[in-house]
């Protein structure tokens, strides 16, 4: 695939509007493309996810790249070495360019190895485009998830997510009284204090990505007899890191809610609405060590392995499959959800090269 040709296809990409849970557009693009590059087993499965494949034999690496955005349409321009667009860095540029390095591979790995390349939906929502193709059982050897780590390194940590909220009830009476009565929201925003301190006591010397942090996203409150409020949600998004699961922090945040209900004489109730396990993959695999020499290759530098504080498909995925797993991919992540993203040509251009020659690598190795 000329440079071009995967440029285009990226420009196209982006003028598709496709924020969670409107993936159908982009994924009708996906598929006729697909076709068109003559990947083979084009499909779609009951989630939306699109599937292509290229190359045949024992050995099978998953190109995964998500096709939704966070919402927030940004006019898509292409001025001087710069794309703009939503989805530019997150993370439409690593899905066009695994495209093209599959379909830049198809003539060379003939039976030595077979890519399915994957687009799935809603992972910047509750993921579940990843948790079907979990369920498609498809039978990989590894697999590259496409997400902006640069093109210089590679992501091999994410932190994980717990998205909960916490419900307050006090007894109300008239506003008049307000001496008298306990009003839910400020109980609920003592009981958010309670979780702010149990986070402040699971702070890392050795920083963000090793201490629990939390941030309340969203509030609401009631009046149900029209005095003070008597209700109050709070929805909370903590984020984990590895050295805790899911369940360790779900423990200690119900631990404090408890004795937050007691000293403030709240009633308290807490449902936990989503959990994303932290993922650590290993480093010392043939994967990551073939990601890493084609980096040096292309860039002329050394990979630097990355850490990040957010959450990803490879957290799901690599929790749920014993076998090699990393990301990869081109941008700068802080542009990620900002409305600056963009997306320098040279760099989507490079790292194309990049996931071409790491799995030249592997497949080379492997069909020994
Ligand atoms: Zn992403």
């Amino acid at each position: 695939m000329k440079a071009d040709e995967a440029l285009n296809m990226l420009y196209e990409m982006l003028q598709i509007y496709s924020p969670s849970g409107k993936e159908d557009e982009i994924a009708s693009y996906l598929e006729e493309r697909l076709y068109d590059l003559d990947f083979v087993n084009v499909r779609r499965d009951k989630a939306g996810n699109v599937y292509g494949e290229v190359g045949s034999g024992e050995y099978t690496i998953l190109l995964c790249g998500h096709m939704d955005t966070v919402p927030g349409y940004l006019p898509v321009k292409w001025e001087d070495d710069k794309i703009y667009g939503r989805g530019a860095v997150d993370a439409k540029s690593s899905l066009a360019a695994m495209i093209s390095a599959a379909k830049q591979l198809k003539s060379k790995i003939h039976n030595k190895g077979k890519i399915i390349v994957a687009g799935v939906v809603d992972e910047e929502g509750r993921a579940r485009g990843i948790r079907q193709l979990i369920r498609e059982g498809l039978s990989v050897n590894c697999a590259i998830f496409g997400e902006p780590s640069g093109v210089g390194n590679i992501t091999f940590a994410y932190k994980g997510r717990i998205l909960l909220t916490v419900k307050c009830r006090t007894k109300s009476g008239h506003v008049g009284a307000q001496h008298i009565y306990n009003n839910a929201i400020e109980a609920a925003f003592n009981l958010w204090m309670y979780i702010r301190d149990l986070c402040d006591q699971h702070r890392s010397p050795n920083g963000i990505f090793y201490s629990l942090t939390s941030s309340i996203i969203g509030i609401k409150s009631w009046r149900s007899m029209g005095g003070l409020p008597d209700r109050c949600r709070i929805n909370v998004d903590l984020r984990v890191p590895p050295k805790f699961t899911s369940k360790d922090v779900i423990m200690l945040v119900k631990g404090a809610v408890e004795k937050a209900a007691d000293d403030l004489n709240a009633e308290v109730s807490l449902r936990v609405l989503d959990r994303v396990e932290p993922f650590v993959a290993r480093r010392d695999t043939l994967l990551m060590k073939s990601l890493s020499k084609a980096i040096l290759e292309v860039t002329g530098r050394e990979a630097r392995f990355i850490r990040k504080t957010g959450t990803g498909d490879m957290n799901i995925f690599g929790s749920k499959m014993n076998i090699p797993v990393a990301t990869y991919g081109p941008g700068n992540g802080r542009l990620s959800h900002t409305e600056y993203e963009y997306i320098d040509v040279s760099e989507y251009l490079m790292s194309i090269q990049v996931y071409e020659r790491a799995i030249e690598k592997i497949l080379c190795l492997t069909s020994n």
